[in-house]
């Protein structure tokens, strides 16, 4: 997993079904610095180099190792794989760079066909000349003309704004304004337990947010997927094709999830914040009191500037919360939470004993648990804490399509693909205090964790940005204080522009 990224599920499943075929794997772990992976390649001699990651900022590493590799000499085959990379940014932005063969692979289940042609002679040059011709293709077919519908000016797309009716909503004041961190109401129920399981009795046990809650609100399909499963839960448990694997898989999964559970071996933690809060432009503008004259943080969003069709606004987060000019008195709220305490040690646990496949379980289920204790965590704001639905009362297959008013978008999200803007919000709620910390590529550590922002006006929704210009570019760089080369680098995915759906 490359510089800055710590999500390595994918590329441990890769690891795994690589060696069940015969190959001999070096992992380099998570956050592999180019040196470290090109060094590693030359002192094993290694024959495939595979690099992997799960954000954005993880594509331009993908970039630079490529780059490196042929800055010295390198030739060995390059494989790309993790979720934001694709067939078309490996033949955009990565294989230009290398003049090796360079192969995305969609997933770990065909690194074994990939790798196979790769390292057979004969097969080699014939798949290897393929592959460039069809990434020559995608450059070719990017580069044509028409592809790309022209941009609107920024100051047309805020003309073109969602503008709710302000005057006919009035938002409901929180309970509390300001952070609180979970547990410590009360609410620990479950010990922290390895020094316990070690030494019963003096147990120095550190508190976790009631698993049981959590687990309840799970949502598995994303579970399946982690491990290249595909349908919906439950149904795929009885898939005529993948039913009796998904089963067995489930099954194990329900078992270890016992065992934390029983034994208290990872601790969730949470951390959420609500407070007076207004637009200012593009921004969301968070005050430190009532008095809304102070501010304590600023959220930066990003608006769309794709040309719309008929009288379809283009949006931006900052268009649901009410304009410092309204009048009104309106609130946002952010959050971190993470069930990422204990997983390094368990899977220590897991791998010295041999048992790969229990550690891959062990960070799935604990991913899960993050995403059930951000779901839990959000039904609570809206019925208790923020408490604008006190009377919601959803299931959870309710809970994941997402019945209910108001959203929690996620920084490095289509609606607002900055992952960088997480530095705000972990300076404002200070997720130290829960143990959780970003990496260079603002990746959230321990890798199970969410954070996100909520937003309470009934009529908010998720949404793409897409392709944003450079004046938006200049115009965002300034409101946020950074440099345009900096900005740059953030978002580059929506400057290099994916064609809007
Ligand atoms: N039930 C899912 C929940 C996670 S995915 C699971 O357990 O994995 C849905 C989350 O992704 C949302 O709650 C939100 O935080 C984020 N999200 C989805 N679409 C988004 C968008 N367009 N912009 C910003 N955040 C988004």
């Amino acid at each position: 997993t490359v510089k800055g990224d710590v999500h390595d599920i994918g590329k441990n499943i890769v690891g795994v079904v690589l060696q069940c075929n015969n190959y001999e794997v070096f992992d380099l772990g998570v956050m592999a610095p180019a040196e470290k992976i090109l060094e590693k390649a030359r002192e094993v001699d290694a024959d495939l180099i595979g690099l992997s990651g799960l954000i954005t900022p993880s594509l331009d590493q993908m970039v630079h190792v490529a780059s490196e590799m042929e800055r010295t000499g390198m030739t060995q085959p390059l494989l790309i794989g993790g979720a934001t990379t694709s067939r078309v940014h490996t033949a955009v932005k990565i294989e230009p760079r290398y003049s090796g063969a360079t192969v995305h692979v969609l997933d770990a289940s065909r690194c074994v066909t990939v790798a196979g042609k790769l390292l057979d002679h004969a097969s080699r040059p014939a798949y290897t000349a393929a592959m460039r011709e069809e990434y020559e293709g995608i450059r070719r077919q990017r580069a044509g003309p028409g592809k790309r519908a022209p941009l609107l000016a920024l100051e047309a797309a805020r003309a073109n704004r969602l503008q709710l009716d302000w005057g006919r909503h009035e938002p409901v004041r929180p309970t509390f304004t300001g952070t609180r961190i979970f547990p410590s109401d009360g609410v620990a129920r479950v010990a922290y337990g390895h020094a316990s399981a070690a030494s019963p009795g003096s147990a120095p046990s550190l508190p976790s947010y009631d698993l049981d809650e959590l687990v309840s609100r799970i949502d598995w399909t994303p579970f399946f997927r982690a491990w290249e499963l595909k349908g919906r839960f439950p149904d795929i448990l009885s898939d005529p094709d993948v039913g009796p694997q998904a089963t067995s898989l489930y099954e194990d999964a329900r078992a270890l999830l016992r065992r934390i559970r029983r034994e208290g071996l990872l601790a969730a933690k949470g951390v959420i914040g609500l407070y007076p809060a207004n637009a200012s432009g593009d921004d969301i503008v968070i005050w430190d009191s009532e008095a809304r004259d102070n501010p304590l943080a600023v959220l930066h969003c990003l608006r769309q500037q794709f040309a719309k069709s008929g009288d379809r606004p283009n949006l931006c987060l900052a268009d649901f919360v009410a304009p410092e000019c309204s009048g009104v008195a309106d609130y946002a709220g952010a959050f971190v939470v993470t069930a990422g305490e204990g997983v390094a040690e368990l899977c220590a646990e897991f791998e010295a004993d041999g048992d790969d496949y229990q550690s891959i379980l062990a960070k799935a289920l604990a991913d899960r648990l993050a995403e059930a204790f951000a779901e839990r965590m959000h039904e609570r704001v809206r019925r208790e804490f923020w408490g604008y639905a006190p009377d919601e009362s959803l299931s959870n297959s309710q809970l994941i399509s997402e019945e209910y008013a108001g959203i929690r978008p996620a920084p490095g999200y289509p609606a607002s693909p900055d992952h960088s803007e997480k530095e705000t919000i972990f300076r404002l709620l200070d997720a130290r205090a829960i143990g959780v910390s970003l990496t260079e590529s603002c990746a959230m550590m321990p890798a199970a964790s969410v954070s996100g922002i909520y937003i309470g006006h009934p009529g908010s929704f998720y949404f793409g940005v897409g392709r944003i210009d450079w004046d938006q570019l200049n115009d965002y760089a300034k409101r946020k204080g950074i440099s345009v080369d900096d900005a740059t680098r953030w978002l580059s995915p929506n400057l290099a522009g994916t064609p809007h759906g």
